[in-house]
């Protein structure tokens, strides 16, 4: 019997309604950022997004939860996009333009929290590592510019052809995955980053020259990796950016040996 491809679940980034917008942009989307789909894909691996079941929708909480989705997906991805609201680890907005998506937050936490408690591996980008930290008891950085001292640059108006390097933590699990290498480069398009750790978490990568940190994973199970840059943007095979197709493949292959 041939093995079915892995199933992995994809959050959904959420647009909400503007004042004053008409016809398509006067509803609440949620979508995906191709990118990070297709680098998924890259494998031998069906992605389904899982929307959102709050909000304004007519889809009542009980009738189909979250909660229901790791009973059929491998694994889960936590996809970038808007601003963490401070507000969902005990801080007001500093600026007005810092105030995140709350509602996004609430329901990325719970996905999360889902698929642990089922043991379903979860990889989180950027924003997702954010996530992970921030639903794992940590803070963030609201703006790393002003908040961080003598930063690196980590968005630039590059935007996705902007990278810096970051090195592994020692003894973690990326060094030991990279044991070839001491880090690379990578696309970087964040202004918030992790402050204090979540409950369980460990460092496993910092930004070179300033030492924020880049990547966090859960010790112990299930398998939980937050990656503060963008892997879905580095082109195959480019010479000067880290490859990641180690780190699909780790997140994959622990999501395998939960299938059933
Ligand atoms: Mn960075």
């Amino acid at each position: 019997m041939s093995r079915r491809p892995l199933r992995i679940g994809l959050s959904a980034r959420i647009y909400h309604p503007q004042p004053g917008a008409t016809g398509l942009q006067s509803k609440s989307l949620q979508y995906l950022e191709q990118s990070v789909a297709h680098w998924v894909m890259s494998r031998e691996v069906m992605v389904f997004m899982i929307p959102s079941v709050s909000g304004d929708g007519m889809v009542h909480r009980s009738s189909i939860r979250l909660s229901d989705y790791p009973q059929y997906l491998d694994g889960l991805v936590l996809q970038g996009g808007a601003d963490i609201s401070p507000q969902s680890y005990g801080e007001q907005a500093l600026k007005v333009e810092w105030s995140g998506d709350r509602l996004r937050d609430a329901y990325e936490m719970e996905l999360l929290h889902e698929f642990m408690e089922a043991g379903r591996p979860v990889l989180g980008i950027c924003r997702g590592a954010q996530l992970i930290n921030v639903a794992l008891g940590g803070t963030l950085y609201q703006d790393i510019a002003t908040q961080y001292e003598q930063p690196e640059v980590h968005v630039h108006e590059d935007y996705d052809k902007y990278a810096h390097p970051i090195r592994w933590e020692p003894s973690s699990g990326l060094s030991k995955l990279y044991s070839e290498s001491d880090g690379g480069k990578v696309i970087s398009i964040h202004h918030q980053a992790i402050k204090a750790l979540g409950k369980g978490l460990r460092v496993e990568a910092r930004s070179t020259e300033d030492g924020l940190i880049e990547a966090i994973r859960l010790e112990g199970k299930p398998y939980v990796l937050g990656l503060q840059w963008h892997p879905e943007f580095h082109p195959p095979g480019a010479p000067d950016l880290l490859n990641c197709n180690p780190i699909l493949d780790e997140f994959l292959t622990a999501s395998r040996s939960h299938r059933w």
